[in-house]
């Protein structure tokens, strides 16, 4: 569509969200303009290169079994690199691996009783994984809402176990560390790690918005529009320009949204910082997760050993990810070397990311579910109205798109 037509659909924001809901407008036969404020699609799913790394504004995971990434993603297009399946805690208790014993027997010796957790444990720990990767999705979803440490306390697990073991674990997924996230979500998402692959795209977690926003009509985003209002007519931008559209769909991060429709609903946010750092060696040789089971940092990654051409001069690349905004690079290195047992003096810091508003707050109990009708031709969605991971955000775009395409075939708009 020409930019002086009228659209049916304004999307603000592009991320997956957004791109989601855009896909299925213009499926259902809509004419959609999509307003991005920044230089690029993908919002909090962007790929930089700095120096010829490649690094994510954030480090992520791409879980491959995410309903909604079955459903929308060319997953060979993105030509996947796997994590191995668990974790290795490193801290003071020593270090341990915490393997999937369906995928990797060989791995998981440690969680025999009495050296990673006790039987009882152990029993509780393939009692609930058992349960959650048989059990439909929709049982799970109706399941007791609580905050997740209670659940895994009532579960019968130990306090050592919890503290040492799935605490520091969870805190990387949920980015808290008090286990107050939904335990709904935490099973949720236990079993798309146990039933999925946990993987990065060769190109970096920004090539999964941007196989999104190469299936949209041609000019139906414009980057660096950034909508300052919500008008009669559709939206204003900044620069003062109107783009005049029948219905609007906000799909912005949560604080940006309720700036656009007053009295929005805005959760408590997360926040991050992921460090990535150039070093001389590979100072684990294995694609695999590195968890501070002390909890000073959250986990540790070889990037280079998931996708090794991440680097461009045979450097090893470190992504190291810290609760909250005030980490110190020197200490965090200082912490490296203590959990690799390798020397860090000599590794060069490329970047710090900093993130605010990573994910939104999930406390139980949480609804799983939000509306995205807002008011009459307007709509709101992304992962503050669903839940803080890409397959919330695109299950909301995807409600958003479903409610929009109802309202327009009903006239209501
Ligand atoms: C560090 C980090 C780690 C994560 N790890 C995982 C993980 O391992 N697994 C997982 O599933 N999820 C993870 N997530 C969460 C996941 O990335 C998000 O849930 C998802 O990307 C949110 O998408 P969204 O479309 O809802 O919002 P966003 O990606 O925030 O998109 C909103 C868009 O709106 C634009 N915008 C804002 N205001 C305006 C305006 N006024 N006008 C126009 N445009 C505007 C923004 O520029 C942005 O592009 C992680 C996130 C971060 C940051």
């Amino acid at each position: 569509m020409r930019a002086d037509e009228v659209a049916d659909v304004a999307v603000v924001g592009a991320g997956v969200a957004g791109l989601a809901c855009a896909l299925d407008c213009v499926a259902g036969g809509l004419r959609v303009r999509v307003l991005e404020a920044s230089d690029a699609v993908g919002g909090r799913m962007r790929t930089d290169v700095v120096d010829g790394f490649r690094l994510d504004r954030g480090f992520q995971v791409f879980n491959t079994a995410y309903p909604q990434v079955r459903r929308r993603i060319d997953l060979r297009a993105l030509r996947l690199r796997p994590f191995t399946p668990g974790f290795v805690l490193a801290g003071s208790r020593g270090r341990y691996r915490f393997a999937d014993p369906t995928r990797r027997p060989d791995q998981a010796a440690d969680l025999l009783p009495g050296r990673l957790a006790p039987l009882r444990d152990t029993v509780a720990l393939g009692l609930f994984s058992a349960r959650d990767m048989v059990l439909p999705a929709a049982v799970l979803r109706r399941g007791r809402d609580v905050p997740a440490e209670r659940w895994l306390r009532d579960a019968g697990l130990s306090e050592v176990t919890v503290d040492q073991v799935l605490r520091p674990f969870l805190a990387g997924v949920f980015l808290e560390d008090g286990l107050e996230t939904s335990s709904r979500m935490f099973h949720l998402v236990w079993r798309s790690m146990l039933r999925g692959s946990l993987c990065l795209p060769e190109r970096g977690i920004g090539a999964v918005p941007e196989q999104l926003a190469e299936r949209l009509p041609d000019g139906a985003v414009t980057l660096d529009a950034r909508v300052s209002a919500l008008t009669q007519d559709g939206v204003r931008l900044a620069d003062g320009s109107a783009v005049p559209a029948r219905a609007v769909v906000v799909a912005t991060e949560a604080a940006a949204a309720a700036r656009l429709l007053p009295g929005l609903l805005v959760p408590a946010q997360r926040t991050v910082t992921t460090f990535y750092h150039a070093a001389p060696a590979s100072p684990l040789r294995e694609p695999t997760l590195l968890v501070d089971s002390d909890r000073r940092l959250l986990n540790s990654v070889v990037l280079s050993e998931v996708v090794p051409g991440c680097s461009p001069d045979g450097r090893a690349l470190v992504s190291t990810s810290v609760l909250g905004s005030g980490a110190q690079e020197a200490q965090v290195r200082a912490r490296l070397a203590e959990l690799y047992g390798a020397g860090t003096d000599g590794w060069e810091c490329l970047a710090a990311y900093r993130i605010p508003g990573a994910l939104p707050a999930m406390p139980a109990p949480h609804p799983l579910i939000r509306t995205s009708r807002h008011s009459p031709g307007r709509y709101v969605c992304g992962d503050h109205r669903a839940t803080g991971s890409v397959q919330g955000a695109m299950a909301s775009g995807t409600r958003a798109a479903r409610e929009v395409l109802a309202d327009m075939a009903a006239s209501r708009l």
